[in-house]
């Protein structure tokens, strides 16, 4: 397939949605019947831990990006069709990672699911501007407020230099009395509006309960919100609750066959046997491209 199936969900400020993003887009798509897997690569943070049950000793993707493990044993199951891979959250763990294995990591994600989405960290460090590049697209979430607004510029640029692509922007936690449009906040960035995600209580409960808001709160306005968008940005089809009676399409979404399991088990790593002095070169060139980005980054007024 040559269409787009990996995402960076990316953002200049952090706690706009990011997160909330990634999962249920991803959880949106999985219900469609798309094999998917998401990726905490906000490293160092606890994204996706409320949504696994992880213990102290649990593989995670530091232990894949440290060499000691393999992407197949960092990968948990969340639903029927939808894996995560969580990274740890240890900062001692965390200085022993190297950010460049990511590369591997999504190659190979990629070549076993239908999409992939990559959680990025917001700012401008290396680890979040190198997913930035390896991504088929780049989505820009951000909330109304003119501060996050702002901040996306910088992701802007960043995904500019590392040579990723913007898709558009997702505007997160939309109020029907905002005094500036939609459109006219993606204008001024000069990115497409994907779509317009609704501040809905549910989506913090959903968090609270470790359960996706697709599925803790189907029918409700964000629900809605973030499968239109999946199947915006995909051509899948995937349902779209219409009233808020609990009567929508999503009881008959559920995917006819349950995958995940199937795709963990011919995820055995192939990553080790693949290090050519070739990839080498490549990823030491990324890391190159990526620190004058970053460098550059740092240097704006
Ligand atoms: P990020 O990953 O960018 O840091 P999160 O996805 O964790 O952001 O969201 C930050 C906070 O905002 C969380 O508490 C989340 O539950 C809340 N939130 C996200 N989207 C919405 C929404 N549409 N309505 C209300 N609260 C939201
Ligand atoms: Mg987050």
């Amino acid at each position: 397939m040559s269409h787009e199936t990996v995402y960076a969900i990316a953002s200049g400020k952090g706690g706009v949605g990011k997160t909330t993003t990634t999962v249920n887009l991803g959880t949106a798509l999985a219900e469609a019947g798309e094999r998917v897997a998401i990726v905490d690569a906000d490293l160092g943070m606890a994204n996706l831990a409320g949504f696994v049950s992880l213990t102290p000793d649990s593989i995670t993707l530091y232990d894949v990006l440290a060499g000691d493990a393999s992407i197949d044993d960092a990968t948990y199951r969340l639903a029927d069709n939808i894996v995560a891979v969580p990274s740890g959250t240890s900062l001692d763990e965390y200085a022993e990672t190297s950010p460049e294995g990511l590369r591997e990591v999504v190659d190979e994600l990629r070549s076993q699911f239908d999409y992939v989405f990559l959680d990025v960290g917001a700012g401008i460090s290396h680890e979040t501007v190198l997913p930035l590049g390896l991504a088929d697209a780049v989505l820009l979430v951000s909330t109304p407020e003119p501060a996050a607004v702002h901040d996306s510029t910088k992701t802007l640029e960043l995904t500019d230099r590392s040579g990723g692509t913007v898709a558009g922007l997702v505007l997160t936690r939309t109020r029907p009395d905002g005094d500036i449009s939609h459109e006219e906040i993606a204008d001024r960035l000069e990115v497409p509006l994907l779509g317009t995600i609704p501040e809905d209580p549910a989506a913090r409960d959903s968090v609270y309960a470790g359960t996706p808001l697709v599925v803790f709160e189907p029918d409700g306005p964000a629900s809605a919100a973030y499968r239109r968008l999946a199947a915006d940005l995909t051509g899948v089809d995937v349902p779209v609750p219409t009233g808020g009676d609990g009567s929508g399409a999503d009881d008959d979404s559920t995917p006819a066959d349950s995958a995940p399991d199937q795709a963990g088990a011919t995820a055995e790593s192939t990553a080790a046997d693949s290090e050519t002095d070739d990839d080498t070169d490549g990823r030491q060139a990324a890391h190159d491209d990526v620190s004058s980005a970053i460098t550059e980054a740092e240097s704006d007024p």
